[in-house]
């Protein structure tokens, strides 16, 4: 943190082992798998989850999103933001604690790698008061380079998932992929070496409106005064009040005291609670901080379904069947129809009026296999339509004329609305679009 001189007051959060810690560990090795895996496992001849946004393309679990389905990255943006109101409302700041990147890697590399190089906190702060020395020096190179070398790697892992892995990490990608991996070491050293929870204390939006989310209700982390009070002196660790041992403290990685009361800068990491559970336990008492509420506190009844997380709750219920509906009737390519431009209709010498059109399709479908599209126009009985079937590959799009023919003497309007039906496999869509004749109009005849 920022002390009131306005330079940076040092952190030496102590390890510190227990229940939460563990859980903790299994959370972080789980979003590790999450972030390290996907782009390495191929479905359909594609990762797992790639979001290339050059090609405005998103591989994920076999299915192709393109620029056609950002309604899908809509809803996905909507239910991102449902999904913290709600888990925010419930269980407070389990983002921050458990799930937050600069946590997960804070705690997983940086800290580990801190202890092992420099020692645990005594160490750490005798160390840094003690001035420059040989063994301080080689101590903060060896840290430093350590850092570098996680921040190149978490850089690497977070752009895999936007250019494909494997010639990424054999050098086979462009330079804009490049400045990326430059661009986030940068942050993550920045934040490792330097920044680290001031991120959280003056940076991060969601600290700031986070409590706009909570009420008395919601889960948080908070030391008991009740039970607590007045801590210290000689009978506390019999009547199981605090013995001021500090232990909760010193093991916080934002340098707060739970016993002051609920703080902005707390991410509800746990850390003070395994602190002391690990002290009471010892004395045979029960701890004095633990995940409570501020109702529960004032001995009131804390309720799961309150106003707030049954709205959110229900947004979110209704945004997932909402999804699941739309992606059950997607289908796996699309296609656009267009006159040809500059051209409205042509009068052939054997008296049909012409109509050419543009016609665009993509194949979004994962795998190896080409898929074979046909083309129909529906709504002029006797037009003669010539298109050619087409078969295209995963992912390849072409662009095909399409000519609709239709007799002089039909006695179509200026403007016939028709449709143009593509059928695959899969399914089949119809594009709306118009056939256009003149009111009277000589053979050979050609309008622009
Ligand atoms: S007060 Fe406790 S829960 Fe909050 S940040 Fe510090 S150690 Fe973590
Ligand atoms: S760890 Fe528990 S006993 Fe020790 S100072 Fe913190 S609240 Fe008090």
């Amino acid at each position: 943190m920022l002390g009131f001189s306005g330079t940076r007051e040092w952190v030496y959060p102590q390890s510190i082992t227990g229940r939460f810690t563990t859980l903790r560990r299994w959370t972080f090795f789980a979003l590790h798998l999450i972030l390290l895996v996907p782009p390495w496992v191929m479905v359909g001849g594609h990762p797992l989850l790639l979001i290339d946004i050059p090609a405005r393309q998103v591989f994920l679990a076999g299915t192709i999103f393109t620029s056609s389905d950002s309604f899908f990255f809509l809803l996905l943006l909507l239910f991102l933001a449902f999904a913290l109101f709600f888990f925010t409302s419930l269980w407070g700041r389990l983002w921050c604690g458990y799930a937050c990147p600069q946590t997960v890697f804070l705690e997983t590399w940086i800290r580990s790698l801190e202890i092992w190089i420099e020692g645990d906190r005594s160490q750490r702060k005798r160390r840094d008061r003690q001035g420059w020395s040989f063994d301080r020096v080689w101590r903060k190179v060896a840290k430093w380079a350590s850092f570098l070398a996680v921040s190149i790697l978490l850089a690497m892992a977070i752009v895999s998932l936007f250019a494909p892995a494997r010639e990424l990490w054999t050098g086979g990608s462009g330079s804009l992929a490049y400045s990326f991996v430059a661009f986030f070491t940068f942050l993550w050293y920045l934040d490792f070496t330097w920044f680290r929870e001031q991120f959280c204390n003056f940076l991060c939006p969601y600290a700031r409106f986070q409590s706009a989310l909570t009420d008395d209700e919601t889960l948080l982390i908070g030391y008991d005064p009740a039970r607590g009070e007045p801590r210290g002196g000689k009978e506390a660790a019999v009547d199981g009040r605090c013995i001021a041992c500090q232990k909760c403290v010193v093991v916080c990685p934002q340098g707060i005291d739970i016993r002051d009361g609920f703080q902005m800068e707390c991410i509800q990491c746990a850390r003070c609670i395994d602190a002391c559970v690990s002290v009471m336990d010892r004395l045979g008492h029960r701890t004095l901080v633990e995940y409570t509420s501020l109702a529960e506190q004032e001995g009131r009844t804390v309720r799961r379904l309150r106003p707030r997380t049954v709205v959110y709750g229900g947004l979110l219920v209704a945004l997932v069947a909402f999804g699941f509906t739309l992606m059950a009737q997607r289908l796996p390519f699309e296609a656009t129809v267009n006159r040809v431009p500059g051209s409205l209709f042509t009068l052939d010498p054997d008296g049909y009026i012409r109509n050419t059109y543009l016609l665009k399709i993509t194949n979004n479908k994962p795998g190896d296999a080409p898929v074979e599209f046909q083309v129909s126009v529906e709504g002029i009985p006797g037009a003669q339509v010539l298109a050619q079937d087409v078969e295209l590959a995963s992912t390849e799009t072409r662009t095909l004329p399409l000519i609709v023919r239709v007799p002089q003497d039909q006695g179509l309007g200026r403007t016939t609305l028709i449709e143009v039906r593509i059928v695959s496999p899969d399914g089949e869509i119809d594009i709306p679009t118009t056939f256009k004749t003149g009111a009277t109009i000589d053979a050979g005849t050609h309008r622009d």
